[in-house]
């Protein structure tokens, strides 16, 4: 069975001091023995400060992009290795605020770049996909998790299922309040690691795939109950300690 994952998103939200009261009370409610990886990403600039937080925990944590170029005149950019550098275990990459939102607009090849610039730093990349309502609607919603997969691990390979972790975030469920339902969510997974499996080979089958998109505690058991759904990448209800040790919960009572 895949270990279950639960990571907090926590944007563009928090100040230093709140950040450090809640990944602690996160610290002191996720117990060592339980049986899920749990992971916060702050901005940037909290990363190190919640990092020494973190220390001795079973919490990990995360970045919320990263860039894909090692050094030099990139300005107001970050590496990989200055990530690793500060602590971070895992970066998320190809958020769908990233995707179309922020005036970025991220497209599949410099996901790509990034997702291969963060494997060679040792890091876990978090790679988001997923649809947006137009694309669900007109029914093309498998094609594009389909482009988004293989285009976003091209040159990828693996040693381990740890190396990689995908995030299936249908774009219309994020910050939103609508989810998907447990069978939408299943659909999508079952889908994405098929891809995984015709990329990657048989390491797919045990990549973890989160799903992202309004989980909140009340929603979690049902979505998690899906065989191919292993966590939840979570952004609102991870700025509480309490809804997100709720999710924590519901995850560690999926592996029962
Ligand atoms: C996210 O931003 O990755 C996310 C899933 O947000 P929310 O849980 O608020 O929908």
């Amino acid at each position: 069975m895949r270990r279950p994952f639960v990571a907090g998103n926590w944007k563009m939200n928090l100040d230093l001091a709140r950040g450090r009261e809640l990944v602690g009370a996160i610290c002191a409610g996720v117990k060592s023995a339980s049986r899920v990886d749990v992971a916060v990403c702050p901005p940037y600039v909290y990363l190190a400060s919640i990092a020494e937080v973190t220390r001795g925990s079973a919490v990990v944590v995360g970045s919320q992009d990263v860039y894909y170029e090692s050094q030099g005149a990139f300005t107001g950019e970050v590496s990989a290795a200055m990530l690793a550098d500060v602590g971070a275990q895992y970066v998320i990459i190809g958020h769908s605020e990233r995707r179309h939102t922020i005036g970025h607009l991220e497209d599949d090849r410099m996901i790509n770049l990034k997702v291969r610039a963060t494997r060679r730093a040792g890091l876990v990349p978090i790679l988001c996909i997923g649809e947006t309502l137009s694309e669900r609607k007109s029914s093309q919603t498998l094609d594009v998790l389909t482009y988004q997969v293989r285009a976003g691990l091209v040159g990828v390979t693996l040693d381990r299922p740890e190396q990689l972790v995908i995030a299936y975030e249908p774009v219309w469920a994020i910050g939103t309040g609508e989810v998907a339902t447990p069978e939408q969510a299943q659909e999508a997974h079952a889908h994405t690691r098929s891809e995984l499996r015709a990329v990657l080979g048989s390491v797919g089958d045990e990549i973890r795939i989160l799903y992202g998109g309004s989980m909140k505690p009340d929603n979690a058991a049902v979505l998690l109950a899906q065989p191919d759904v292993d966590g939840g990448l979570i952004g609102g209800a991870s700025l509480k300690a309490d809804s997100f040790l709720g999710i924590v919960s519901a995850a560690v009572a999926a592996t029962a």
